[in-house]
């Protein structure tokens, strides 16, 4: 597989620092399942983020630290993940362990050709996931973002503003960014999408259909 779109190295290393929401932790733990580059740069940042904290001088905690640590130990855990007894996800290739953990809802459509099917982010998250699969030679109906919007493509391909996209790519939508993609002919196309906001469609047909949709 040739990979030849990457997450930027902001969004990265913000994956290494922790800081990224559930939603978009789980777009990039997705790439970086098939991305080696990625990978190596993820674990240089991990590295670098311990050596740092090795070298910081010892600090004295306060008075009754201890003690709390050890009654909130007693607390019920209530942000654990949540383990689905059996994966609903088994049959999406290209899904990381973290993806496929989760609850997901059933494949509904959205448009000629296309079905999305929600995933369930186990944690409070401002970015929601789903899988959208389009059909060969689907051209998907123009739309832009109020927000970010980041695609993972796990089988399939499409080219958009003459770029093609095909597995272990990521796409990255910004704000009012026009999309308007065509689906390659040969197989299905399944992405994994992670998007904050909401999706706005364009043209009078969008526009009629802009109420029904809700991804
Ligand atoms: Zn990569």
């Amino acid at each position: 597989m040739t990979i030849h779109h990457h997450p930027s190295d902001v969004m990265l290393a913000a994956f290494a620092a922790g800081t990224l929401d559930p939603g978009e932790r789980m777009a990039i733990a997705t790439h970086l399942s098939t991305c080696a580059r990625c990978r190596a740069f993820v674990d240089d940042m991990e590295y670098v983020g311990g050596v740092m904290l090795d070298d910081l001088p010892p600090a004295a905690m306060p008075a009754g630290s201890l003690a709390e640590v050890m009654e909130r130990l007693d607390e019920p855990a209530s942000r654990t993940i949540q383990v689905a007894p059996s994966s609903d996800l088994d049959d999406v290739p290209g899904l990381p362990d973290l993806v496929r953990r989760c609850r997901a809802g059933d494949w509904k459509w959205i448009a000629p050709g296309v079905h999305v099917r929600p995933i369930i982010v186990p944690e409070d998250s401002p970015t929601r996931v789903f899988l959208l699969k389009a059909a060969p030679g689907t051209r998907v109906m123009q739309h832009s973002h109020t927000d970010l919007e980041m695609t993972c493509v796990l089988t399939g391909a499409y080219t958009h503003d003459g770029t093609r996209y095909g597995p272990g790519d990521f796409d990255i939508g910004e704000e009012d960014d026009d999309h308007k993609p065509l689906v390659e002919q040969g197989e299905d196309c399944i992405c994994l999408v992670a998007m904050r906001g909401d999706i706005r469609l364009s043209g009078l047909l969008g526009q009629l259909m802009q109420p029904f949709v809700r991804m």
